[in-house]
Parts: C-alpha cells; sequence; structure tokens
C-alpha cells in the first residue's frame, strides 16, 4: 500500500483507486458491526454508455471524443446487435448526465463489477479470439498443441507436423521457459523462437510462446502470434502493461493462488491497455491434495463464462501433472464449456527437457483430439 500511495503518478490513478474501492468495500460490514461510519470515497467513474442500435460511426466517434474530454478512457466496444463505450476515469458529477444526452445514445449505466472492460455487463456476446486459423471463443474451439519447451529443429516440427495432422491450429512451445529449479533447462531463447516461426512457415500455424519479462515483449512478439503469460506471472503488473500495449492476442495464464476475482483484474490490467484479444486459461490451482500436481477447479470454465465476455481455455496438461490424467480432463474441459485447450505433446516424453510426465505422445493426442470432437460437435461447436 504505502509503496503505490507513496508514488501517485498520473497513469497509476485508476490502479490505486480500484485498490482503494476494494479496500473501502471489505472496511464497510467491520465498520458497520460497531456503528462506525466510514465517508464514502470519492467515486471511480465505470459507467457504459450504450449507443441506439443503428447508432452511426459518426455518434460513435463523437461519443469516444466526449467521453476522453472529460479526462476519461473510452473503451469501445463493438457487439453484433449494438456498440457500447466503456468510460473509465474519476467521477464527476456532470458527467453522467451529460453523456446520456448525447446524440445516438440508448442509456448511460454503471459498471457494477471491480474489473470492467473484461465484465459480461459491457458485452453480452462472447468474445472470438483469432491468430492465423486459431479460433477461441464463440462456437470455435481452439487448440494449442506442442511440446513444454523447444528443444530441437527435428523435435519442434516434428510436433508441429503430428499436432496439425491430429487437428490443432496453433502450435505451443517455450523458448524462455520460467523453471523452479534454476539449473533446469531455461529454454532456447531467441534460437527457440527461430524455430518457432521455422514451424510456422512449414503448417501455417499459430504460433502460442510465453513472455517472462517487460524487456523481451518486443523481441517474443515479433516472432509469436499469441503471447502467453505464465502462471508465474499473472500478477506481474509491468508486464501486463508491455503486453496490452503489444498488437497481439495474449493467453493469460491463472496464477496456482490467484482468486478468479484476482484472474480478471490481471485481465483487465491488458485490457486497459488498449488490447482487447485476451484469452483467459485455467491451469490449476495449488491445494491440500497431491494426487495431481495442480487442482483442475473446471467449475471455473462456466464461472467465467457468467462473469467475462472473453474466451476460456484449459491446460489439463499443467492442471494434472500426469499424462495419464490428461485426455479425460481435455474431455471434461470441452464439455464444462472451455473455449480452447492447451496441451503439452512431445515426440518421446520420456526424453522430454521439461515436464515429459505430463505430455502425451502423438498417437494420445490424436486419441484425445477425436474424443474432444465428438463432445465438441454434441455441444453444437466447431473443433
Ligand atoms: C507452460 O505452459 O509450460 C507453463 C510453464 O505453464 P504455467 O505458467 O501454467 O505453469
Ligand atoms: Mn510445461
Amino acid at each position: 500500500m504505502t509503496a503505490i500511495v507513496a508514488r501517485p503518478r498520473e497513469n497509476r490513478r485508476s490502479e490505486i483507486r480500484v485498490t482503494l474501492e476494494s479496500i473501502h468495500q471489505q472496511l464497510q460490514p467491520l465498520a458497520a458491526a460497531i456503528d462506525y461510519h466510514i465517508p464514502s470515497l470519492p467515486e471511480l467513474f465505470s459507467m457504459i454508455i450504450v449507443m441506439e442500435q443503428g447508432a452511426t460511426p459518426e455518434q460513435i466517434k463523437h461519443m469516444i471524443e466526449r467521453v476522453e474530454s472529460f479526462g476519461l478512457k473510452a473503451h469501445p466496444i463493438t457487439g453484433t446487435e449494438r456498440t457500447v463505450i466503456a468510460a473509465i476515469g474519476e467521477k464527476r458529477t456532470e458527467m453522467k448526465e451529460a453523456l446520456a444526452s448525447g446524440p445516438g445514445v440508448e442509456s448511460v449505466m454503471p459498471i457494477l463489477a471491480p474489473y470492467k472492460v473484461a465484465s459480461r455487463e459491457v458485452k453480452k456476446d462472447s468474445t472470438q479470439i483469432r491468430a492465423l486459423n486459431l479460433k477461441v471463443g464463440a462456437g470455435s474451439i481452439g487448440i494449442m498443441a506442442g511440446p513444454c519447451s523447444v528443444e530441437s529443429k527435428e523435435q519442434i516440427l516434428a510436433c508441429a507436423h503430428a499436432v496439425k495432422a491430429a487437428g490443432a491450429t496453433s502450435l505451443r512451445g517455450g523458448a524462455y521457459k520460467p523453471r523452479t529449479s534454476p539449473y533446469a533447462f531455461q529454454g532456447m531463447k531467441e534460437e527457440g523462437l527461430k524455430l518457432l516461426a521455422l514451424a510456422r512457415e512449414q503448417t501455417g500455424l499459430a504460433i502460442v510462446t510465453e513472455i517472462m519479462s517487460t524487456e523481451e515483449v518486443p523481441l517474443v512478439a515479433s516472432y509469436a502470434d499469441v503471447l502467453q503469460i505464465g502462471a508465474r506471472n499473472m500478477q506481474n503488473y509491468r508486464l501486463l502493461e508491455a503486453v496490452g500495449k503489444a498488437n497481439k492476442p495474449v493467453l493469460l495464464k491463472r496464477g496456482p493462488s490467484a482468486t478468479m476475482e484476482e484472474f480478471l483484474l490481471a485481465a483487465e490490467y491488458i485490457l486497459n491497455e488498449g488490447n482487447p484479444n485476451v484469452m483467459l486459461c485455467e491451469r490449476g490451482i495449488r491445494t491440500f491434495e497431491a494426487h495431481t500436481r495442480f487442482t483442475l477447479p473446471l467449475a471455473s470454465v462456466p464461472y467465467l463464462h457468467h462473469k467475462t465476455h472473453l474466451p476460456v481455455v484449459v491446460d489439463p496438461s499443467h492442471g494434472t501433472g500426469h499424462t495419464y490424467l490428461v485426455p479425460d480432463m481435455a474431455v471434461a474441459s470441452i464439455a464444462a464449456g472451455a473455449d480452447g485447450l492447451i496441451l503439452e505433446v512431445h515426440p518421446d516424453p520420456e526424453r522430454a527437457l521439461s515436464d515429459g510426465y505430463q505430455s502425451l505422445n502423438f498417437k494420445q493426442f490424436d486419441e484425445t483430439m477425436s474424443r474432444c470432437r465428438t463432445v465438441a460437435t454434441a455441444l453444437g461447436k466447431t473443433l
């Protein structure tokens, strides 16, 4: 807290306000219990301006300018039926009425969720995210498959061709690896990125790869089609802001001890920088259980669909940590409504340099894909 308050720079204002609002909210019941009145905070202005059906592009542009003239950030969101503009910043009394009387405006409503742009309140229809042939969300299930780490040219090319033949539309593979031990294989770095690009050239698969630090964003974004933020970095806010400024979709993995609200607020950091293409990935959390590497809570999928319009991907590989559990949990994820899967696949899992114990071989991946497709078809989705 002290650290945040000690440097109240302009661009940190909304972050500080969200924190204060949440502390304020938590204190209310405690204060009520001892009959103590906490004076209200100056409110954060977070409203949606719902444009009329058939509002013209000029009217929308005009309202964006009006929002910005109040010193608020405007996030236009185009739905199938109408456009809404999320307006976020510091509240002044005259704003709501002034905006409500704008041309083409149907109504102005508060956004109640602490995450604003990510909220289903702001956008009713589900978001679909695309990168080359990868389509995730709104009825399309996207499969990202490949090794935990890029290890060699032969390994990544063999993986790319095998996962493509089985129906994946995206190749995963870490070039920068977040390893628990500093002595473990740290990834092939830029060499790995070049091999991923070669695999894309040969197969057309979209490349998903992890970015571990802010400095790596320009380099990784120049090779990747989707930027992966690993579980360990879910709350690395400067990194989230940096990928929010990059012009590539982001796969945001849930931190192993993050609540759903923290997860959605992490996504909000990326959206708030103007990058609307965020996929949320449930990859399992830390619990007392030791029979699996992490505990994979599949209720996150319908829960997130209820709260946000962003697509939800599941990672049954890290979520279970055991190859024999991965196929069933992949099928279960699709049944729970997942918009995508990220799966570790290796030509020879026994010899993998990382996460071999949870990787599928090509045959196992192919069988998993057929089972997932059966469920997807039954649900009226494309895979
Ligand atoms: C990975 O995808 O290989 C990985 C490191 O995942 P996570 O960040 O979920 O642990
Ligand atoms: Mn891994």
